[in-house]
């Protein structure tokens, strides 16, 4: 049960599916049907019952997935149980604005710490989350047990100091720069690169436009 092996696509997704299992929990209901779970979440039910078959027999036909026992497994594989810190790199705009959401939606995760090389940010409590100085990172780091650390630093300095959170221990980094940087086997990394998303918005606009004329 801890350790099932399930494709990134679903992975993906099963925070969706607890989001709303949560809400229907709240709501008295007891039961849920695939068809009922696709129109909420946005995903073809044919997915929903694939996803949930890698769970093992959650469903029974006819009567749809049982809430509770399905909330109860995905806080397990979800990890809802346990409080994960996360470390913040470079409190400019961007991470200022994720300081103050501070994933304030999921109740397991949240940033612990911030950190920068700016004087006038270093040693001050921005939106409740402590920001201190790069010279202090591995230790706080290690102290806090962190394995995950969101980047927002410049893109010139994004490589250098991806090196630096790996080397204090960090496992998983979330880079919000555009830069696509390396890290060693075992470093996951997670791109989120707004501007490029932005961008593809309005090239499909775009080429929508194109084939209405
Ligand atoms: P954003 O790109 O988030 O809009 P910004 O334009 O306000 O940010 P940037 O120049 O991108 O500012 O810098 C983001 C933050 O990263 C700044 O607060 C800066 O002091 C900090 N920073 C720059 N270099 C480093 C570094 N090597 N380590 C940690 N923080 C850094």
């Amino acid at each position: 049960m801890d350790k099932i092996k399930i494709p990134k696509a679903t992975a993906r997704r099963l925070p969706l599916y607890y989001r709303y299992l949560i809400l229907l929990n709240e709501e008295g209901k007891d039961k849920v049907s695939s068809t009922e779970l696709s129109e909420a979440v946005q995903v073809d039910s044919a997915s929903i019952r694939r996803d949930f078959s890698y769970f093992g027999a959650l469903g029974k036909r006819g009567y749809g997935y049982d809430v509770k026992s399905l909330l109860t497994f995905f806080k397990k594989i979800l990890n809802q149980d346990t409080l994960t810190n996360v470390a913040l790199i470079g409190v400019g705009n961007l991470g200022h604005a994720l300081l103050n959401y501070n994933f304030k939606r999921s109740n397991n995760i949240r940033i612990s710490c911030a950190f920068d090389i700016n004087p006038e940010l270093t040693g001050r409590i921005l939106s409740g989350v402590p920001v201190y100085d790069m010279k202090d990172m591995v230790e706080q780091i290690r102290e806090q047990q962190i394995s995950i650390a969101i980047l927002t630093v410049p893109q010139g300095n994004a490589q250098k100091t991806a090196n630096e959170i790996v080397q204090a221990g960090v496992k998983g980094i979330m880079n919000f720069t555009p830069v696509r940087i390396s890290a060693p086997a075992g470093v996951r990394i997670q791109n989120v690169d707004l501007a490029t998303e932005l961008q593809t918005l309005v090239y499909f606009l775009e080429a929508d436009k194109k084939l209405d004329d």
